[in-house]
């Protein structure tokens, strides 16, 4: 273990209150998973609470579908919270979109305190802005021509209904240092800090302006979150200055990584929650390998529960190096969980699963036309139910195309996969009737390419419907193993 990690100070008359701030943008990701449980273990050990706040502040990207998905998944895995958009809480709505008034009140004491201010930029301006500042080697591209603008010059460009942005004012020149709970000191050089946007020309703020003051008024006492942020830091400890805040302890957890080292991504590794439980995993075996990326227990035995890891749980057992998220270990773990249960827990494990009335229902209409005997579902939906072998790389090759078109084409169905949000049957006809006319396939040929990519069986019943049933994230995994595969 490394000794330079300094404890996380914890203060006794301040209740511990820690929070996850997923953006409800796509899949429920592993990485989610992954923080909310340090973060709630840190909250139990510390008889805190766990707060699970939605950050939908970006409107074209987020969709209740998804909201949806990461309660259910992070449930899943049983990492339940104590405050949040469903359940609600003392210090609602826990949803950013309904607390946009409470955002633009604080921009205007930011610009009432001279903390902030109104840039009136166009977006010609700051395209020519841009190269100039390039030009000159400026390190960043707005060149704050508005931050010191007389204030009778403001009062006319308002009045003239000029759209514009609210900007923090950065310090010029120096360094800005933070401290993180398990990094210590991290200086930053403050001409590389851009004066950052708080609030957008459509009144809607920033994620760094919505993140800070939520964090405040929810009262977070410890930010854990990803690696990632670390360069979101100073300019938060710059808003928590300018409000005149005491900031919240930052503790940045370690990226997960692809076995190559780089950071995990859906191109090498399953990322969706919803994947690992299609796939069998049991949420403990999930949680157990999560506790172990960074993390060991004081004895470092490998098998950990979790109410066992919240009773050891410190950070100063923390170690940087990337932990690398390494699907055979966590098929090793789930193994050992599978085998301790009795065969009563294993059918109700099952039952759990995809052998569900509910999942079954779903799934047997596919195959009713095809079979004669019922001992014919079992083979005919093993797609549905295993991994399937992929095929030789011919047989996914339709007739007058190239390996290396056929692997173009799934190229792009692996986008489309990825982009899709509703998955179910006519939106997926659809969206896969317009990719065949995009790239000038026959929708038979390309058709055949995904149900192979899918089931690897070349009799499947139909296409959209069995896409429907295998459930976009296991679509996708299929999709980057054809890939992987096909690549010429
Ligand atoms: N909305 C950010 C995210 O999607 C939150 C980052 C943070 O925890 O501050 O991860």
């Amino acid at each position: 273990m490394s000794a330079s990690i300094p404890s996380i100070p914890v203060d006794p008359s301040r209740p511990v209150r820690v929070r996850i701030a997923p953006s409800p943008t796509g899949d429920p990701h592993v990485g989610t998973a992954y923080v909310a449980l340090f973060n709630r273990c840190f909250a139990k050990k510390h008889g805190g609470k766990f707060i699970l706040r939605i950050e939908d502040t970006d409107q074209t990207r987020s969709t209740r579908e998804s909201e949806a998905a990461i309660f259910k998944s992070l449930r899943w895995c049983g990492l339940d919270w104590d405050e949040g958009p469903d359940i609600g809480g003392p210090y609602g709505p826990y949803r950013q979109s309904e607390r946009l008034a409470i955002y633009r009140e604080h921009a205007q004491i930011l610009l009432d305190k001279g903390e902030a201010y109104r840039c009136f930029a166009t977006p010609e301006e700051l395209e020519e802005m841009r190269r100039t500042q390039k030009e000159r080697g400026a390190k960043q591209p707005y060149d704050r021509r508005y931050r010191n603008i007389p204030e009778s010059e403001v009062a006319r460009l308002l009045a003239e209904g000029r759209p514009h942005v609210v900007r923090l004012k950065m310090p010029i020149g120096g360094k800005a240092v933070i401290t993180d709970g398990l990094r210590g000191e991290i200086s930053f050089d403050n001409d590389e800090l851009d004066d950052q946007i708080l609030l957008k020309s459509d009144g809607f703020p920033t994620y760094h302006l919505a993140n800070v003051v939520d964090d405040r008024l929810m009262q977070i006492t410890h930010v854990i979150r990803a690696e990632e942020w670390i360069p979101s830091t100073p300019k938060h400890a710059r808003l928590y200055e300018a409000f005149g805040w005491q900031p919240p302890a930052f503790i940045h957890l370690p990226l997960l990584r692809n076995n190559d080292k780089t950071k995990i991504s859906k191109r090498k590794n399953p990322v969706s929650l919803e994947y690992y439980q299609a796939a069998g995993i049991l949420p403990e075996a999930l949680l157990n390998f999560l506790g172990r990326m960074g993390w060991s227990m004081p004895d470092e035995r490998e098998k950990f529960t979790r109410a066992e890891m919240e009773e050891a749980f410190t950070f100063d057992r923390m170690h940087l190096g990337g932990p690398i998220f390494d699907l055979d270990k966590l098929d090793w773990l789930n193994g050992l969980y599978l085998r301790e249960q009795t065969p009563e827990q294993l059918v109700a494990r099952l039952r759990e699963w995809l052998l569900s009335d509910e999942y079954l229902t779903s799934v047997v209409p596919l195959v009713r036309e095809r079979m004669t005997r019922l001992s014919e579902f079992i083979p005919k939906t093993s797609w549905l139910f295993g991994e399937p072998t992929p095929l030789a790389k011919e047989a996914y090759v339709p007739k007058g195309k190239t390996q290396a078109e056929t692997w173009d084409a799934v190229t792009a169905i692996a986008e489309l996969v990825d982009k899709q949000v509703r998955w179910e049957v006519a939106p997926l006809e659809e969206a896969f009737r317009k990719l065949c006319e995009q790239i000038g396939w026959k929708p038979k040929d390309l058709f055949s390419i995904v149900r192979l990519v899918a089931t690897a069986a070349t009799a499947a019943p139909p296409l959209f419907d069995s896409l429907v049933a295998i459930g976009k994230a296991r679509t996708q995994v299929r999709v980057r193993q054809a890939l992987t595969l096909l690549k010429p």
